[in-house]
């Protein structure tokens, strides 16, 4: 984990947030590659989740809503995680996970804590009682600071899909099945974030929520488990790195029919990457009561008026970003020397090709320019005329580059580059009037 928090660092990857200030605890910035590798995550999930399917819509809903609908989804009441404050060292812990145990129940928790010791300071029988905290960020809207401002930060960004549910139906027209997807930050206090990226108190969701009818619910569930596991393999996850964990009866939400997790494979272990649920009718009827608004479908075919169920694929950019990082990273030895390369899928790529002129003489620079605006703009393209070229093909590597294109004194003359390939390291002369073609069936 200390070795891919630096190299995600050295590189412009990922860096702490507030850093100059001591950092602040599950808060990371996205550097110049992070934010590209980040982006080209949302804009594939985006290709496949939405464009790709003939009923899924976009939305985009605030950060803030009313605070009666997180009320209304339970999460004022029950997004909570216990806690434990070890009285010895003054440490505080997720209380499950320092009893080992998968579970809610405080009464559990403290018999399985009374003969643990402190991961901290080592010492035994010191911790509190086991208390439920709520991890939704308070804030106040407007001027004054009292309870009928508090409202809270989401925690999730599927509350505000909901809200709406009834506006993009009658809007859009659209019959069940179809969906409504999201991508957007939410906001969890986690008690101990950590483990690099995994577990954030800023994070970004990618979220989509399905209305069926009831009695497809299942079957929708089943499609839609096996869709979010080819598209996480088709940027690039390994096989052999995921699994499926079903959720046992007392793993899940009261409310949820099924649900199951796709793991990753991370340093620290198999551990939830993507949630999906079959959430049944809960949200839907839990927001039809507390606004007042029926949230009820008539379905045309049947004559028959009924609440839809709701399938909940959901997963988070980091989680996956790190998961694909892991997953691409690869060293090899070449000449002697071990070969650091980031096997990105074309389509993930930060940085789809590298410009370089072999030299910084002029009449390269010129060439390699007009190369540059050529290709630029449908690609994240980068131009680099420092160091040796062998230098500047093992940078391209490490941000995981598929194309270098170098432009030497030749070009000048029969009007060609060399285009370098990043896994198989061999070159292969193309003109240059067949250069954005020839890399555009390359990349596609
Ligand atoms: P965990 O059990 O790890 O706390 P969760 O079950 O609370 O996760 P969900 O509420 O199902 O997570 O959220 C859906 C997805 O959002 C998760 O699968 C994960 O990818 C992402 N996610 C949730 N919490 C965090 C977090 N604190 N940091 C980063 N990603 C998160």
């Amino acid at each position: 984990m200390e070795e891919l928090t630096s190299f995600a660092k050295r590189r412009g990857f990922i860096f702490q947030a507030s850093e100059i200030y001591g950092g602040i605890g599950g808060f990371w910035d996205l550097g110049p590659y992070g934010v590209e590798l980040a982006q080209n995550i949302k804009q594939s999930w985006w290709r496949h989740f939405v464009n790709r399917n003939f009923n899924v819509v976009g939305l985009d809903s605030t950060i803030i809503q009313h605070p009666r609908l997180w009320q209304a989804s339970g999460h004022v009441d029950t997004f909570v995680d216990p806690m434990v404050d070890c009285k010895a060292c003054k440490h505080r812990f997720r209380a499950d996970h320092v009893a080992g145990e998968d579970t809610n129940d405080l009464d559990k928790l403290a018999t399985a804590l009374a003969d643990k010791a402190c991961p901290n300071c080592g010492e035994k029988g010191t911790f509190t009682e086991p208390r439920q905290f709520n991890m939704m960020f308070k804030t106040h809207v407007g001027p004054v600071e009292d309870t009928g401002s508090t409202t809270y930060l989401r925690p999730e960004t599927a509350g505000g899909i909901f809200a709406q549910y009834d506006n993009v139906r009658e809007t859009t027209r659209a019959k069940l099945p179809f969906g409504i997807a999201q991508i957007g930050k939410a906001f969890r206090n986690e008690i101990t974030p950590g483990d690099f990226i995994f577990r954030l108190r800023e994070l970004t969701q990618m979220e989509l929520e399905v209305f069926v009818k009831p009695d497809e619910a299942e079957k929708w569930y089943e499609f839609w488990k096996q869709y979010c596991m080819e598209w996480v393999q088709s940027i690039g996850l390994k096989a052999d790195h995921i699994r499926l964990h079903d959720h046992a009866d007392d793993e899940r939400a009261h409310y949820a029919a099924a649900s199951v997790d796709i793991q990753f494979e991370y340093p620290f272990g198999f551990k939830e990457l993507y949630g999906i649920a079959n959430r049944t009718d809960y949200d839907l009827s839990a927001h039809a009561k507390e606004s007042g608004k029926d949230l009820s479908y008539f379905d045309e075919e049947t004559k028959q008026r009924y609440v839809p169920y709701v399938i909940e694929p959901s997963v988070g950019v980091e989680r996956l970003l790190m998961a694909v990082l892991l997953d691409a990273y690869d060293e090899e030895q070449v000449d002697g020397d071990t070969r650091v390369v980031l096997r990105f899928t074309p389509e993930i790529a930060p940085v789809k090709i590298a410009v370089l002129p072999l030299s910084k003489r002029p009449e390269l620079s010129e060439l390699s320019r007009e190369i540059f605006k050529e290709i630029a703009g449908d690609w994240r393209v980068e131009y680099d005329e420092t160091q040796s070229i062998g230098r500047r093909y093992r940078r391209q590597d490490e941000i995981g580059t598929p194309y270098c294109v170098t432009i030497d004194f030749d070009s000048l003359e029969d009007k060609a580059v060399t285009v370098r390939d990043r896994d198989s390291m061999q070159q292969e002369r193309i003109a240059i009037s067949e250069l954005k073609s020839y890399l555009t069936q390359k990349l596609s």
